[in-house]
C-alpha cells in the first residue's frame, strides 16, 4: 500500500488487495448487521474505522433500533438504501432520513443522538461508515451535512449507468452534496448495466475500497483484474485511478475513498480518540452531562 513501492512518475491503475467478507454481528439495541470493517478481519482502514451493512425485512432484525447513544472524535455517515429511519439529538436536532437519503454526521467534541426505525415492518437496508478526523479536528463543533435523496447529484453515463454522487468528484466533474470533509472522501453509489466500465481518479496514497450491492464487478488491472462478488469488500492496493467493469446484469457498488491521518487511534465504544487519556476524558465529560441528553 506504500506510495514509494510505485514508479511516481507514470500512472497506476489500483488493483484488489484483498477481499473481506465481514461478519455478522449486532449492535445499538440488537440490529442485526455486517460488518466489514472494524472487526478482527479488518480493524480499520485509516481514515476508515468502521462500516455496517444492514440489509434485512424482518424487523425483529431492525426495530430495536440504536437508543440514545453518545459520539466523540469521527464521523458518522449513514446511507439509507430502503427504509425510513429518524434520529434525534442532544442539540435539539431531528429529522427523518429515507431510501437514498445520507446523514454526514461530525460528532466532533461530542453528540447524543438516537437512531430508530421509522417503519415497523417492510425492508430496511443501508451502510453506516465511520470515518475519523484529524488530532486538530476532534474537539471542532458537531455538524450535519443531511441529504435528500433528491439532493444528491446524479450523473449519467454514457451506456446508461448511473452514479449519485455522495461526497468527491468523478472523473466527469460531478461534484458531490456533501463538502468540507477533513478526510476528502469520495463517496460514490454507482449502477452499470453488465459490461459497461466505469474509471475513477483517487489521489494517490488514500485508502479505497469497492463493496458490490447487488451484481458482481471486475477491478481490472495490469495482472488480469479480479472479480469482486456481491456483498464483499475490496480493498484496493495503491494507484491513482480504479477501472471496473460491471458483470451479469446491472452492478450496483459503493466506491469509497479518504485521506488516511497516519495518527496514533483510541477507539472505545462510540468515541475515538488519539489517547487513552482522551477516551478517559470523553467517557467524563459524557458522565457529567456534557454532551446534552436526546429529548423524546
Ligand atoms: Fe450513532
Amino acid at each position: 500500500m506504500a506510495a514509494t513501492a510505485h514508479d511516481l512518475t507514470r500512472t497506476v491503475q489500483r488493483e484488489v488487495a484483498a477481499l473481506v467478507r465481514g461478519r455478522e454481528t449486532s449492535d445499538g439495541a440488537g440490529v442485526r448487521l455486517r460488518r466489514l470493517i472494524g472487526s478482527p478481519e479488518l480493524e480499520m482502514l485509516d481514515p476508515f474505522l468502521m462500516l455496517d451493512a444492514f440489509r434485512s425485512d424482518d424487523p425483529d432484525d431492525y426495530i430495536a433500533g440504536f437508543p440514545p447513544h453518545p459520539h466523540r472524535g469521527f464521523e458518522t455517515v449513514t446511507y439509507l438504501l430502503a427504509g425510513r429511519m429518524r434520529h434525534r439529538d442532544s442539540a435539539g436536532h431531528q429529522g427523518v432520513l429515507r431510501s437514498g437519503g445520507v446523514q454526514w454526521m461530525t460528532a466532533g467534541s461530542g453528540i447524543e443522538h438516537s437512531e430508530m426505525p421509522e417503519q415497523e415492518n417492510g425492508l430496511m437496508s443501508g451502510f453506516q461508515l465511520w470515518i475519523n478526523l484529524p488530532a486538530e479536528q476532534k474537539m471542532s463543533p458537531p455538524r450535519y451535512q443531511e441529504f435528500d435523496p433528491e439532493q444528491i447529484p446524479l450523473e449519467g453515463h454514457h451506456d446508461d449507468g448511473v452514479i449519485a454522487v455522495i461526497a468527491g468528484t468523478t472523473d466527469h466533474g460531478t461534484e458531490g452534496a456533501v463538502r468540507q470533509i477533513a478526510a476528502q472522501p469520495i463517496y460514490l453509489d454507482v449502477t452499470l448495466p453488465a459490461g459497461a466500465k466505469l474509471r475513477q481518479a483517487i489521489p494517490r496514497g488514500h485508502s479505497a475500497f469497492i463493496y458490490p450491492i447487488e451484481g458482481q464487478l471486475t477491478v481490472e488491472g495490469e495482472s488480469g483484474g479480479r472479480i469482486v462478488p456481491a456483498e464483499t469488500l475490496a480493498v484496493l492496493g495503491d494507484g491513482d485511478s480504479v477501472h471496473t467493469r460491471a458483470e451479469e446484469g446491472n452492478c450496483r457498488f459503493l466506491l469509497i475513498a479518504g485521506k488516511p491521518f497516519g495518527e496514533p487511534v483510541a477507539r472505545s465504544g462510540p468515541f475515538v480518540m488519539n489517547s487513552e487519556a482522551e477516551i478517559r476524558q470523553a467517557y467524563a465529560d459524557y458522565r457529567s452531562g456534557l454532551f446534552g441528553r436526546v429529548e423524546e
